[in-house]
């Protein structure tokens, strides 16, 4: 499978809107950004693609890299980052079946699904939404793909674990999630090829949350910025438990500094990976 990372950063990007901190200048200088997120993943036995969350910069990720109209998608969760790109979907495809998961959320009282069902009710004879349950592996693209809860409250929000079951690639999303990953989780994110985690600042910056950083190492670093979102400490604490053989950092802030911002192994838009 080829893997192209689309959207790489979190919900304002890099550069951000109106931003003129010196990691949104050096980013406008050196022609480099990070979108609101979204992953591509090619199966080119099948000649299909996969999109793993709807980002609202859906049109420019699409015109800005070599990669076709998804034959399916995934969405992780239903905070506007990931999931507002679906109306672009309007009149580009003829039928796109969009899996997200089955749990009901008690912080909407929907699941991921009903809420895409509800919010797009619109594209009903374009797109079809099956119901999910964690865990459950299904058939996508020629790939099998699974949800895996993770923890981003107070929303419910998922990992992906998508894999080919021809050549045994591995392919694992962290989502948006602080470091209290469940263990069955990751169990089942562990061992990948490709590990994208959620790293949205580094953890020098927990003292600039109001409820500061959390799940500290034992180094005594936090590994989780706030209650929502993974450190770079705790990304790549979580990749080396889950022994990963490549990681990318993702959905990252323009909070970085920016002698930071684009050190490895944090990613920018645009990166594509074979597995
Ligand atoms: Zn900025
Ligand atoms: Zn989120
Ligand atoms: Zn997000």
């Amino acid at each position: 499978m080829r893997v192209t990372l689309l959207g790489t950063g979190d919900t304002t990007g890099t550069p951000t809107v109106g931003c003129a901190c010196t990691t949104c200048t050096v980013a406008r200088e050196r022609g480099v950004s990070r979108s609101r997120f979204s992953v591509h993943v090619a199966n080119e036995r099948t000649d299909e693609s996969l999109l793993i969350d709807f980002s609202p910069d859906f049109r420019s990720q699409f015109l800005d890299n070599d990669v076709s109209l998804p034959d399916a998608g995934l969405v992780t969760h239903v905070h506007f980052d990931h999931l507002d790109g679906l109306g672009n979907v309007y009149r580009l495809v003829d039928g796109l079946p969009v899996h997200a998961p089955s749990e009901t959320d008690p912080a909407t009282d929907e699941s991921v699904a009903e809420t895409i069902r509800a919010k797009y009710d619109y594209l009903e004879d374009r797109i079809g939404v099956h119901s999910r349950d964690p865990f459950e592996p299904f058939e996508t693209c020629g790939l099998e793909a699974r949800f895996v809860p993770v923890d981003h409250p107070p929303m419910r929000c998922y990992g992906v674990v998508i894999e080919d079951p021809e050549t045994g690639a591995k392919l694992s999303l962290t989502g948006d999630t602080s470091y209290d990953v469940p263990e069955r989780s990751r169990a089942a994110l562990a061992d990948p090829d490709l590990l994208l985690a959620d790293a949205i600042v580094p953890a020098s910056l927990c003292d600039r949350h109001p409820i500061g950083g959390r799940h500290e190492g034992p180094d005594g670093v936090p590994r989780t910025f706030g209650s929502k979102h993974m450190t770079r400490e705790g990304a790549l604490a979580l990749a080396d438990e889950l022994d990963a053989d490549r990681t990318r950092l993702v959905h990252l802030a323009h909070f970085y500094p920016a002698d930071e911002a684009f050190a490895e192994p944090l990613a920018v838009d645009g990166e594509t990976y074979e597995l």
